[in-house]
């Protein structure tokens, strides 16, 4: 739904039909203006006409009803994805896509392979959340509450800042979906530029850095961005996102078998990450065709190592695999 139009043709009505409609899409999550019974029919008829909130979307549930793919199907035809994963105690996130597809390429990532198409409109990003939330309310009834979203589908969200930004806001503010900044987080591959404005904006989101290398050379070969934006630059922008701040950072390193995760790199990891308020979050890598997850095993040495030399680290685990809707196997396919 184009929120801005909508703002455009409530301007001629009494200023609490503004109200009126937001409540409705963003609380009541209404997929048809019909739904809204406080409004006017003449008004209802007319805002279905001009702003439909109808999205063209598909459900796969995983086996356990955990995880749930959306596969959206944009105006032009293309498709994104976005995933809805329920937690324990009643907490359920929401991992977002910027892009349909993303130009930077990573090796190991199923987006990155299936090329980049163009950057997400607003609407199309908070159309996402809206049309998971709206799924979460009408088919599971005990827990219909989306408390946290995650920019860590399709596409680099920093490549297409401004209407990342702006979703976050409309995710944020009050009068819309009401979502605290401090359970919204934006995951990058290290676009500086990004992460400097985003040090500006007065906004209490996470930041999350897919980091998945300690040296240069090894980072570049599996991220091709990282000859742009080496692990210095990037490490010396966070440092002045924090210093401005004061927020934690978050470093994703994906476990891929014997590419990323022996003790010595565990070491090097260690000596680049032992700093105040930085975190390594260990991610159980998704397989591919070109590469393997690491064994627990390895993962338990890797990270024995990061805590005897003083890096904080957890550990995330997997969800979705089984209908390919974990972290870097969202293709639009
Ligand atoms: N472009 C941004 C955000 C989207 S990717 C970024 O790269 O940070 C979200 C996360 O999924 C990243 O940390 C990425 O490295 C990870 N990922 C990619 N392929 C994966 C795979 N096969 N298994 C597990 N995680 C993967
Ligand atoms: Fe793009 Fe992130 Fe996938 Fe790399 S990991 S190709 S940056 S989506």
């Amino acid at each position: 739904m184009d929120l801005k139009l909508l703002e455009k043709i409530l301007n001629s009505e009494p200023r609490y039909r503004l109200k009126q409609a937001r409540k409705a899409v963003f609380s009541d999550l209404i997929d048809s203006w019909q739904d809204a019974t406080n409004l006017p029919l003449a008004l209802r008829e007319k805002l279905d006409g001009k702003v439909p909130l109808f999205i063209d979307g598909e459900i796969y549930a995983s086996k356990d009803g955990k995880t749930v793919k959306a596969v959206i199907k944009l105006k032009d035809g293309l498709k994104i994805e976005a995933v809805l994963m329920r937690h324990a105690r009643g907490r359920n996130s929401v991992c977002l896509s910027s892009q349909v597809g993303c130009p930077l390429g990573c090796g190991f990532c199923a987006t990155g392979a299936a090329g980049f198409k163009r950057n997400l409109t607003v609407d199309e990003i908070t159309g996402q959340y809206l049309f998971l939330a709206r799924y979460l309310k009408n088919s599971i009834k005990e827990e219909n509450k989306i408390t946290n979203v995650v920019y860590m589908g399709m596409g680099e969200p920093f490549l297409n800042y401004e209407n990342v930004m702006s979703s976050v806001r409309i995710l944020n503010d009050k009068g819309l979906i009401g979502l605290g900044a401090r359970h919204i987080s934006i995951s990058t591959a290290g676009i500086v530029d990004g992460i400097k404005k985003l040090a500006n904006e007065n906004l209490q989101i996470n930041l999350a850095v897919s980091l998945h290398a300690p040296d240069d050379k090894l980072r570049s070969s599996l991220m091709p961005i990282n000859k742009k934006y080496s692990i210095k630059r990037v490490l010396s922008a966070v440092d002045r996102y924090i210093e401005k701040t004061g927020r934690r950072v978050m470093f994703e390193y994906l476990m891929i078998k014997g590419i990323n995760d022996s003790p010595a790199l565990a070491k090097k990891l260690a000596s680049l990450m032992k700093r105040p308020l930085y975190l390594i979050n260990l991610i159980p890598y998704n397989p591919t065709d070109k590469f393997k997850p690491s064994t627990p095993e390895a993962i338990k040495i890797f990270k024995s190592i990061l805590e005897k030399e003083g890096a904080a680290v957890t550990q995330r685990h997997s969800f979705g695999q089984d209908i390919n809707a974990a972290c870097g196997q969202l293709a639009g396919k």
